[in-house]
This record gives structure tokens, C-alpha cells and sequence, in this order.
């Protein structure tokens, strides 16, 4: 957390930029003077030296000339954590046991936001653990017994599924490589983009694929005109692929959305919804020429 002298000509905004390894730099300021300033990347990849390339980044920038960094109890306010960046667990319960938030994998797999999959889950398990621990007949907290909050998360709620019907995403974005990635962000219509990023019950991108294929075509239209393509950093034909890529990936992305949706609401049915999830996957990984140890899951 840093403390500017003068005020950001930001203090509306959130600011991201790309960093290496599908990483990004932040700033996001809480107010004009104190900027949340930090940086992340994906650790499936090499990894970043992080304070360095922090350093990096806001000594080059004027508005942060002078600025120190805040304290909290005595001393500097900072801090760190790896967030798993994946779908939910397939299943949340065990024998006498419910799992949550972060630990649940109700992190949102592009984003990382994690909080309103800790509240959601966190509800569930004691809504559907307190039923489980007051219905109890023989003294056993069985899976079955808390079954009810897995179906809560992904069908009856629904955050769970919306979760996982982005990390096909996050699995296609480590496949393109950030320049594609940064050129696809380029030309997808904001909707989609938004689509993407977004864990809302109404959030859905453009509709057809013919409408998402007019979009990139004025987005590409836009940046000729004013000369700036070449910014993109990447070849036609990479981007070409990698907007292919997005559009089965958001097929894949759809049926996962289905499957998840029609989460058993009992336990003997699992086994069979699961093969035919791993079969989804399957299909998306042969798609992104992902195999071997490569694959995700
Ligand atoms: C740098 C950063 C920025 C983030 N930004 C956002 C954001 O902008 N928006 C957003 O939605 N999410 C954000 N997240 C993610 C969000 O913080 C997490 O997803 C969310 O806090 C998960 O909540 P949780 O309750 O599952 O876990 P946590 O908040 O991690 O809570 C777990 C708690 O358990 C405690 N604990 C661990 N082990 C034990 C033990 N053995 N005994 C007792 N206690 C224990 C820990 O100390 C901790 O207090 C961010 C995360 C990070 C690291």
C-alpha cells in the first residue's frame, strides 16, 4: 500500500498491466493518495521476481515520486498469497467435513476474486452442515449427509458453475501466451470480455458467433485506422488461431456451463457425471493440443 504526496490521475479507475508469465501489475487506488499497488502471476509457469519487477514498474512512474509505503500495527502494510486459479473441487464434502472458499478452488479462474465464493460456500456449509449435524440419526456425518451442499454450490446457487465454466479460459489463455492473449483482449467486443471475467447470474457475452466475429472485425477496423495493429506485438495468423481458439473454447465453455448445471442431487449419481465432465475436458484438450502432463487436471 502506498501514500502519494499528490493525488492519482486515477482515483476512478483500476489500473492493470500485462506482466510475463500471464501475469499483470495493479494499482487499484482506495483513494486519491493510497494506491493498493501489487502484482501476481501464474505459478504453473517460471517464476517472477516479484519485488524487483515491482520496484521496476513504480519507479518509472511520477506519481509515485516521493510516495511511502503505509503502515498497519507498526509495521509495513503489505502482503501475499498464492491463489489456486482453478474450478471448484469436484466435490466439497467428506465423511464429517465441508470445505470453503479458497480451499474449495471458488476462486474465480481468470479473475481471482475469491470473496463472493467464500461467502456463498461459507453459507452453504453452515446452512446444510447445521441440517446434516441436527437430522443425524446414527452418528455419522456420512458424504451423503452433506451432499446438499454441493448441489446448493453449483445447482441450486449456481456460483460454483458459473466458476468452472470459466477455466476453460484460463486453460486456453496459458496455451495462446500473453501477446496473443493481450491481442485477443484487443478485438473481443467488451461484452465478452466481461463475459469472461465476470461470476454474474446475468453476465453473458454476445450472443452468436456471427455477432462476435462482426465485433472483432470493427475492433481490427479501429486499430488499422488509426495505424495502431502492429501494437498488438504478435503475427495476423497467431491471432487469427488464438481468436479461433476463444470461440471453441467458449463451446466447450457452454457445454461445461450445461454439465455443472445438472450437478447430481445425490451422491450415487456422481461417478457418472463426472466421466462425463473428464469427457468435456477431454474434447477441449485434444482441441488445444493440451496432453500428457500438460492437462490442467
Ligand atoms: C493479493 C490478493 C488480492 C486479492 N484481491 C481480491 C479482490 O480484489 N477481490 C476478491 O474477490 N478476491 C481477492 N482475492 C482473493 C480473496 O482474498 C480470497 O479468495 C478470499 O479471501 C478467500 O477466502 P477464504 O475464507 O476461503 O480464505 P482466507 O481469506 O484465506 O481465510 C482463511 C483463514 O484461515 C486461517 N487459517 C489457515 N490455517 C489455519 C489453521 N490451521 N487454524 C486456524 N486458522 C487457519 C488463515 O489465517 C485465514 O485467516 C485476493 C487475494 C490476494 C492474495
Amino acid at each position: 500500500m502506498l501514500l502519494t504526496p499528490d493525488d492519482v490521475p486515477y482515483d476512478n479507475a483500476l489500473v492493470g498491466k500485462p506482466l510475463e508469465e500471464m501475469g499483470y501489475v495493479w494499482y487499484f487506488p482506495r483513494t486519491s493518495t493510497e494506491i493498493n499497488v501489487g502484482l501476481g502471476f501464474q505459478m504453473n509457469k517460471e517464476p517472477v521476481p516479484l519485488v524487483d519487477r515491482l520496484r521496476e514498474d513504480v519507479s518509472g512512474r511520477p506519481e509515485f515520486d516521493g510516495a511511502e509505503l503505509a503502515e498497519i500495527n507498526g509495521e509495513a502494510d503489505k502482503l501475499g498469497a498464492a491463489l489456486g486459479l482453478r474450478r471448484p473441487l469436484d466435490s466439497m464434502v467428506a465423511p464429517g467435513y465441508v470445505t470453503v472458499g479458497c480451499n474449495a478452488g471458488t476462486t474465480h479462474p481468470v479473475s481471482g476474486k475469491g470473496i463472493r465464493g467464500a461467502a456463498v460456500t461459507g453459507y452453504s456449509a453452515g446452512k446444510y452442515g447445521a441440517k446434516a449435524v441436527h437430522g443425524d440419526e446414527d452418528g455419522f456425518i456420512s458424504e451423503a449427509d452433506l451432499w446438499d451442499h454441493n448441489y446448493f454450490v453449483y445447482a441450486e446457487h449456481g456460483l460454483g458453475t458459473r466458476i468452472a465454466s470459466k477455466d476453460p479460459y484460463n486453460i486456453a489463455a496459458s496455451e495462446a501466451g500473453m501477446a496473443n492473449v493481450r491481442a485477443a483482449v484487443a478485438l473481443l467486443p467488451e461484452a465478452e470480455i466481461t463475459d469472461v471475467v465476470s461470476s454474474e447470474e446475468d453476465s453473458f457475452g454476445v450472443r452468436n458467433v456471427a455477432n462476435l466475429a462482426s465485433g472483432v472485425v470493427k475492433n481490427a477496423w479501429s486499430l488499422f485506422r488509426d495505424d495502431r495493429f502492429d501494437e498488438l506485438d504478435t503475427s495476423k495468423r497467431e491471432v487469427l488461431e488464438t481468436l479461433a481458439d476463444f470461440i471453441a473454447t467458449r463451446r466447450y465453455a457452454d457445454q461445461l456451463e450445461h454439465q455443472y448445471a445438472n450437478y447430481p442431487d445425490d451422491r450415487d449419481e456422481f461417478f457418472r457425471w463426472r466421466d462425463e465432465r473428464d469427457a468435456l475436458d477431454a474434447q477441449l484438450n485434444d482441441r488445444l493440443g493440451v496432453s500428457g502432463a500438460e492437462t490442467k487436471y
